[in-house]
């Protein structure tokens, strides 16, 4: 493709995304396809001759988009959000465009010090400690996904925990990693991944009513695994769960960590962007004195197009010290003098990608004040939402922190239990089925409870006053078709 053909196209594509964007609200948002549906449409083999590009974007038009549940739409409430905004597709276009590699800062080093700046933005937009800034002992980093940060963070954790002896050793089975029943899954992943196995794998008690991690019970875990000769290398405790956004006591489980000398995760992959506006900076509590490493995903709630986590981390040396190897062919004078950040050290693959630029690129168009008003705006109406629900005789809305989701669990009285579940999952699928609307679940002390997550760059306040009524709507009508 030359210069002049990219632009032609590139043009036809930009026009693609912005109609796209525009006319999002007109698909339903959540695909609808059977299994196996869009993989039959598509051709076995590859073309043997090339195609013109217009064939790519009819093919998008016509085989793809019925297979795309629409996250960008203003009915999208599931999961968790996972933002896109114009400034960032742009970011990642330039950073496509520069087809940079970014393994080594003398690769490019705009790639590796632009980083720099905009972690240490971030870190300062979000009032986290002045230590986890590159110019102090820490540092940020900008990696795939949230799961490859507690990887790395747990990498970083034995490393300190086995002295520097596991990067050569290996680990064998003493050592141990504290989770709750509420911590996600990529820890237990992570666990696998460094070789602690699912054994290794500590889970602590939450108190029933918060769901939050409790600090006894992990103290007293804690002691029993040391006295039985284990070396416990990382406890996660959790900002937001994924579950119901519950809060970890992250300063109570930090003084606990400090008794035994123990690496302090702090995963706040979805909820932690929300330090952005000062009514939010309790997030933060405990961060400072206790946390040895810390991440957020601006590409959840904070407009930034996935895949963007920022780690940090108190102490950068444990971190380069599990994971820097210096092969000859990647040896440089500017590496040599120790003067610059090689950001391979601080992640698991080799090379990397510019996605700075696209961070960067959010930032620079929102400001501090327009990423505050996105994130006011969502929390503002998840409240409403939350009091509409509070206020329905046949609702019961499951108290959480207002952090932008809404869990509640529709009432069938004569149902039992398992019944009730049923109805409940019954109750979202046919939701789901209408189009408009896009809600998950989770289990909160056993019973199916419905999730409405308000993150939306385009929700706006008659998007969920459209799902509540149509939410009520379907519960009435359902109701009505069921026994007793
Ligand atoms: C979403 C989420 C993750 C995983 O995020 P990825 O970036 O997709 O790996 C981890 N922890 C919490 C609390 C989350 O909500």
């Amino acid at each position: 493709m030359t210069p002049e053909e990219f632009r032609r196209h590139g043009r036809q594509v930009v026009d693609w995304i912005a109609d796209y964007l525009a006319g999002v609200a007109s698909h339903p948002v959540m695909s609808q396809v059977k299994p196996g549906e869009i993989r039959d449409a598509l051709p076995a083999r590859p073309p043997e001759r090339g195609e013109p590009f217009e064939a790519v974007l009819a093919d998008l038009d016509r085989i793809l988009l019925p297979g795309i549940t629409h996250w960008q739409h203003p009915g999208f409430f599931g999961y968790f959000p996972s933002n896109a905004s114009g400034p960032a597709i742009l970011g990642d276009l330039l950073s496509s465009g520069l087809g940079v590699q970014g393994m080594l800062w003398v690769t490019s080093p705009a790639c590796t010090e632009l980083e720099t700046v905009v972690v240490d933005w971030l870190a300062d937009l979000l009032g986290l400690p002045a230590h986890f800034r590159t110019d102090a002992r820490g540092g940020g980093v900008i990696q795939d996904s949230a799961s490859s940060a507690c990887l790395v963070a747990l990498l970083a954790a034995l490393h300190r925990a086995g002295g520097g002896r596991v990067a050569v050793e290996g680990i064998d089975r003493r050592y141990t990693l504290y989770v709750s029943s509420q911590t996600h899954s990529s820890l237990e992943k992570a666990a696998r991944i460094a070789g602690l196995g699912a054994a290794g794998v500590r889970v602590v008690d939450v108190d029933p009513g918060t769901l939050a991690m409790d600090p006894e019970r992990l103290r007293t875990v804690l002691a029993k695994d040391v006295a039985a000769g284990a070396v416990p290398a990382m406890v996660c405790a959790t900002v937001g769960t994924t579950s119901t956004t519950a809060i970890d006591p992250v300063a109570a489980i930090g003084e606990v960590c400090r008794e035994h000398g123990v690496w302090l995760h702090v995963d706040a992959a979805y909820a932690g962007v929300a330090a952005v506006c000062p009514e939010f900076r309790w997030l933060n509590d405990g961060l400072g004195e206790y946390a040895d490493s810390y991440s957020t995903n601006p590409h959840k709630w904070l407009l930034t197009n996935f895949d963007c986590n920022v780690l940090w981390t108190a102490d950068r040396t444990p971190l380069i010290g599990a994971l820097s190897i210096l092969p000859e062919y990647l040896t440089n004078a500017a590496t040599s003098a120790g003067s610059v950040v090689d950001y391979r050290d601080w992640q698991v693959p080799l090379g990397r990608r510019f996605r700075a630029l696209k961070l960067w690129s959010v930032i620079r168009w929102y400001g501090a004040e327009g990423l505050r008003a996105h994130i006011r705006k969502c929390v503002g109406l998840a409240a409403d939402v939350a009091s509409w629900i509070a206020a329905d005789p046949g609702f019961e809305l499951h108290e959480q922190p207002p952090l932008g989701l809404v869990c509640f669990r529709p009432l069938w009285p004569g149902l039992v239990a398992a019944e009730a579940d049923r109805a409940t999952t019954r109750l979202m699928e046919l939701l789901n089925a209408g189009g408009s609307l896009y809600l998950t679940h989770t289990r909160v002390a056993g019973r199916v409870v419905l999730r409405l997550a308000v993150g939306g760059a385009a929700t706006e306040r008659r998007h969920v006053e459209q799902a509540w009524e149509q939410i009520r709507w379907e519960h009435a009508a359902l109701s009505a078709t069921l026994p007793g």
